[in-house]
Order: C-alpha cells, then structure tokens, then sequence
C-alpha cells in the first residue's frame, strides 16, 4: 500500500479500497453458495432407507389386508344391525296383535279359536327365532372386528418396534452426515484462510493490494462466517482452536515486527544524520512532520516553536537555511519556498 500524500493518490487508494471490499463481497457470494450447495453431494435419507424390509413388509401387507377385511366388517355388521332391527320391529308388532288378540277372545270367549291360538303362537316363536339369529349374526360379526382390532394392534406394536430402530440407524446416519459436510466445508474454508494467511505476510504491500484484501477479507468472513451455520456440535470447538491459533500466530509476528523495528530505528539513529535523511522517503517524512512526528524516530516534536531545528530526541535536522536567501525552511522540502533555490 502507497501512503501518498498528493490528493489524487490519496483517492485513487480510497477507490482501490472500496476494490478490495468489492472484491471481498463477489467473492463472499460465490463461497456463500458454494458452502450452501455442499449438502446436495449427499442423499436425504429417510426412515425407509434404514428399515428390516424382509421383516416388516409381511407385518404391513397383513395390516393392509386386515384393514380392508375390517371395512367389508363394518359394512356387513351395519346391514345385520338393521336387519336385527327390523326383526324385533317384525316380532314386536306380531306381539302386540297376539295380545290384542287375545283380549279379544276373552271376551268373546269363542273355544273354536284355540286352532288359531296355537297358529299364532307358533308364528310368533318363529319370529323369536329369527330375532335371535339376526342377534347371532350381530355377536358374531363384533367377535371378528374385535379379533381383527386385536391383531391390528399388535401388528402396529411390531412394525412400530422395527420403526424405532430404523429411526434410531437414520439419527446415526444424519449424524455421520452432518459430520461429513462438515468436512467439506471445512476441508473448502480452511485452505482458502491459509492461503490468506500467506498472502498477508507475503504480498499485502504489493501493488496488486486490493486483490489481495478483497481475498484476505473473504477467506475470513468464509471461515468464521459462513461456516457458522453448519458447524457440528463440537464445530465450535474447531472455529475458536483456529482463531487462537491465527491469534498467536499474527501476535507473535506483532510482537516480532516490533521489535525489529525497534532494532532497525536503533541502528538508523546510530547513523549519521545526512545518512539517515538520504533514506527517509519525501512523502514519508512530510506526512510524519505533518503530524508534528519527526520523521526519523517517530517521536513527538514541537515543529510552531522556531528554535527548533533540530529533533531533540534523534537529532535529526527538521529546518536548515537556503543558501540563495538565508530562509529558515524545512530540511526535507526539495527547493526553498521563498525564493525556489534547490535544496
Ligand atoms: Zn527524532
Ligand atoms: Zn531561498
């Protein structure tokens, strides 16, 4: 990255960044419908897949069977239920006439009419009869239905116990898979931080920058990001042991920065002062004065009090005197201000 201090240069970086971000959030879109699709390299299993078919198809087919056997059941108790009806309705009725009958002949008191008695009763009897057969025929009929209720049931309890266990192979079977996309994801995010990681120290100072924060930022956001919504229950486990890691990877490399920068001013101070002038970079040391830095330790230094010439912490020269006309200018600046004499 080119920390310029011309105004064009200041907005062609602000530009290259919104590159970078643009970049990054393409290249977050695609990774994120990538890491969505991974699932569909598997198949959706279901109970079906898991179930002893050898034992639990004879059970179901039975079942079937007995349940339309139960249908053509109820039909047919529905019909001798009525005809039951009917029948008591039939020897009823016959009852009532014998009666009225009867109480007829008392008073009429004709012995003739004991041929018709005895035909009277006899076809009230046969009325009894087929009342009581059509009772048969109901009992009957709800003696089946409860045999079929029966054996229905304990059908249902052993397809159900062969169910369970099919249910207890998909939960395995689901857990498996989660664990596998998992490792898709993982195997899919993980080299993209690494190579991220590389880039970092490798190339973020080159001039293809942009590209390589647009990258940076995107493996990042894949890795804890993305990945968060398919993470296993131990998933956390994997996502926080890398952030540490990254953590004390990217802090020892700070701390080592560190100190060899320190090592590197220490050697720059204990050079001589034109030495150290010639490396400073001009915009560098502009931007650095700027800021009431002095260019060369990067101390604080007060630049409005005009004795200072020189950083009283490095000694390096802030304001010399142009030798065309004698003006206090800064040491760094190419030509004097005051009359355009080359420094
Ligand atoms: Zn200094
Ligand atoms: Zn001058």
């Amino acid at each position: 990255m080119n920390k310029g201090v011309r105004l064009s240069e200041k907005w062609f970086n602000r530009a290259l960044w919104a590159v970078a971000i643009i970049f990054a959030w393409f290249l977050t879109g695609l990774g994120k419908s990538i890491i969505g699709d991974l699932p569909r390299v598997e198949t959706d299993y279901t109970t079906e897949h898991f179930v002893n078919r050898v034992k639990i198809d004879p059970l179901r087919s039975e079942l079937d069977t007995l349940s339309k056997q139960r249908q053509t059941l109820g039909d047919h108790l529905e019909q001798a239920n009525l005809q039951l009806t009917t029948r008591q309705k039939d020897y009823q009725a016959a009852r009532n006439t014998l009666e009225n009958w009867l109480a007829t002949r008392d008073v009429t008191k004709l012995e003739t009419q004991d041929d018709e008695l005895v035909h009277r009763t006899q076809t009230l009897d046969t009325l009894k009869a087929r009342e009581r057969n059509a009772e048969k025929a109901v009992e009957s009929l709800r003696q089946k239905q409860t045999d079929i209720y029966q054996r229905e049931t304990a059908l249902q309890q052993q397809i159900g116990v062969l169910e369970a266990a099919a249910r207890k192979q998909l939960d395995e079977a689901y857990q498996d898979k989660v664990i596998r996309v998992f490792m898709y994801r993982l195997l899919l995010t993980l080299p993209l931080l690494a190579l991220a990681a590389w880039l970092f120290v490798k190339k973020r100072k080159s001039q293809y920058w942009p590209f390589v924060w647009g990258f940076i930022l995107f493996a990042v956001m894949a890795f804890f990001v993305e990945l968060v919504p398919y993470l296993p229950d131990y998933g956390g486990y994997v996502r926080y042991l890398v952030g540490i890691i990254l953590t004390v990877v990217g802090g020892k490399y700070a701390i080592t920065g560190l100190q060899q920068y320190l090592e590197e001013q220490k050697l720059a101070e204990s050079q001589p002062e034109f030495l150290r002038r010639e490396e400073l970079k001009y915009d560098t040391a502009l931007q650095r004065l700027s800021k009431n830095i002095c260019p060369g330790c990067e101390r604080p230094v007060d630049l409005k009090n005009e004795q200072n010439d020189f950083c009283m912490h490095c000694g390096l020269c802030l304001h010399n005197y142009c030798s065309g006309c004698n003006a206090r200018k800064n040491a760094f600046a190419k030509f004097c201000h005051k009359c355009g004499t080359v420094a």
